[in-house]
């Protein structure tokens, strides 16, 4: 391999699926040796390192490669711009503290405490029967994961930066390639030596319809038709300065938040805005099979108050996944998750006046052409319906609130991995975990790779892509660590004796 100082990678290293570390000398990238990585620093990330401190692990011995901050970073970024400000709730009962590994106390009772005000015990008490499901506001989960990242040291382990690809390393564990932030190294990259490698890199991407990125491409129009996770504030303040029309598509949580606020607006604040909300499928009365679960559709709308139900994180449709393989595993994920939101009582009456007073209407059909409209500023989306009939909707704006994640194989490390790390999809197409959320055909002589969060979506555990997951998650990996030897076992007495240290925030 040609020699080179500079840090920088050449095409014949990249083409080797195995690296010596006198490849790395040749090309002058430094090389760090540290047991534990996590890739990605975000909530799933947080999870990871927070359950390892409670095992007893040094900070010393773990490192953080991120591009964010704070672990909530992206999660907030996501959050607000699908209306979701820190004031609002969001979709995971009391029980998900993330901060907290023990759930309790849960957000509720915290929130009663602050606030001096017995409401949301009440609440959490008597839910789902007398109460709708409490769920925490977003700053609440948000002080709380800062607090926690301070007790266990978050800081002292984090390396900003961007991580290029994970490679096995001759003769067992891993190289992780990475790009510190410029001036925190004296080399373009470095490679971390790591016998254990954690992957919690959130969505590879957020994917646009294919009819909408077709028409922003073709129009270079990105103010007109926006995706609900990117910013499109100006949307709503063009609602406030004129009446306009919004077709929003999409029937998930999402689409309830942006349609409460835009309706908020017109309540709170005059806005004279219409609403077409156009569905692909519009399902009505009760799915799924009542010996298992069920769940009621009304309006097009799918209801259950957690993106899966609640069984699925710790009851007995999470032991019934468990040992499903195939196609049986696919077709018990999509059963009981696909598009639902929360029947919130204050989303459900805005829409039924909406559709009263008509500035809320309802269309069905599949989207044939999304066009600039003739003569006018709109945009027009021809539709066929379910009678082949053919319509026209125009818009002045439109919501994408679908929010189809992409392939796993549009995340760089992701596809490298594919290529020559040895990881496989499953059944869903993503990552294949085992059962420990170990990624299959990775392991390397002494050296073990892991992921958690949505890039596993498809595996034995259903509700990955949630802070319960992600903490579900971490557990297993951290009990798979501890058979080898990196972090004690969590038993009843350490157990106990973390909580105390949690509760006077001190460091585990
Ligand atoms: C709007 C929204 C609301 C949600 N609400 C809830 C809720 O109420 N309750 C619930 O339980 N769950 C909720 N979730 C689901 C889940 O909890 C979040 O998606 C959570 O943020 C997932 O954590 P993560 O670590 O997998 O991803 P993230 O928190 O997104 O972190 C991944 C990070 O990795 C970084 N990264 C990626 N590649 C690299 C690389 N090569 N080098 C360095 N860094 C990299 C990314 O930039 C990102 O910052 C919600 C999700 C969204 C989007």
């Amino acid at each position: 391999m040609a020699a080179q100082t500079t840090g920088d990678i050449t095409d014949a290293l990249m083409a080797d699926s195995v690296w010596t570390d006198a490849d790395l000398d040749a090309h002058g990238i430094p090389r760090w040796s540290v047991p534990f990585v996590t890739i990605g620093g975000g909530i799933g990330s947080f999870a990871m390192v927070d359950a390892l401190r409670v095992a007893g692990v040094d900070p010393s011995a773990m490192l953080v490669l991120s591009d964010l901050d704070a672990p909530t970073e992206t999660y907030e970024h996501l959050a607000t711009n699908s209306q979701i400000p820190d004031h609002e709730r969001l979709r995971s009962d009391s029980g998900s503290v993330l901060d907290c590994l023990w759930g309790w106390p849960g957000y509720a009772l915290r929130e009663a405490i602050t606030k001096r005000r017995p409401g949301p015990v009440w609440q959490v008490a008597t839910e789902p029967i007398l109460s709708e499901y409490f769920t925490p506001q977003a700053g609440q989960v948000y002080q709380s994961v800062h607090r926690e990242a301070a007790r266990i040291g978050w800081h002292t382990m984090l390396r900003k930066g961007v991580v290029r690809t994970v490679r096995k390393r001759a003769g067992g564990d891993y190289f992780v390639l990475f790009t510190p932030e410029p001036g925190t190294a004296p080399t373009k990259r470095v490679a971390i030596h790591a016998r254990f490698v954690h992957l919690a890199v959130g969505y590879p991407g957020v994917r646009f319809l294919p009819d909408l990125q077709a028409y922003r491409e073709t129009y270079d129009d990105y103010r007109s038709v926006v995706n609900a996770y990117e910013p499109h504030n100006h949307v709503y303040e063009e609602m406030l300065r004129r009446p306009t029309t919004v077709l929003v598509r999409g029937s998930g949580i999402v689409a309830s938040r942006v349609l409460q606020r835009i309706i908020d607006d017109r309540e709170q604040h005059g806005a004279q805005t219409q609403i077409i909300h156009l569905f692909r499928s519009y399902p009505q009365g009760w799915q799924g099979d009542s010996r298992m679960f069920r769940r009621p559709s009304r309006r097009g709308w799918t209801y259950q108050a957690f993106n899966f139900p609640k069984a699925s994180w710790g009851g007995q449709l999470r032991y019934q996944l468990e040992g499903l393989e195939g196609e049986e595993r696919v077709a018990f994920i999509d059963a009981v998750g696909g598009t639902n939101t929360a029947p919130r009582r204050d989303w459900q009456r805005q829409l039924e006046e909406g559709a009263r007073d008509g500035f809320y209407t309802q269309a069905l059909g599949t989207v044939d052409a999304v066009e600039p409209a003739k003569g006018s500023t709109r945009v027009a989306t021809t539709i066929r319906t379910p009678t082949d009939g053919i319509g026209v909707l125009e818009a002045d704006f439109i919501l994408d609130a679908t929010g189809l994640e992409a392939e796993i194989e549009e995340h760089r490390v992701l596809r490298d991995l594919l290529e020559h790390g040895g990881a496989g999809r499953n059944v869903k197409g993503r990552l294949d975990v085992e059962r420990n959320f170990e990624v299959r055909g990775t392991a390397h002589g002494d050296g073990r790779m892991y992921a958690s969060g949505s890039i596993t979506l498809g595996g034995y555990y259903a509700g990955v892509d949630s802070f319960l997951g992600l903490q579900h998650a971490a557990l297993q990996i951290q009990g798979a660590l501890a058979s080898q030897g990196f972090s004690r076992r969590l038993g009843a007495l350490r157990s106990t004796s973390q909580w105390l240290k949690w509760a006077r925030n001190v460091a585990p």
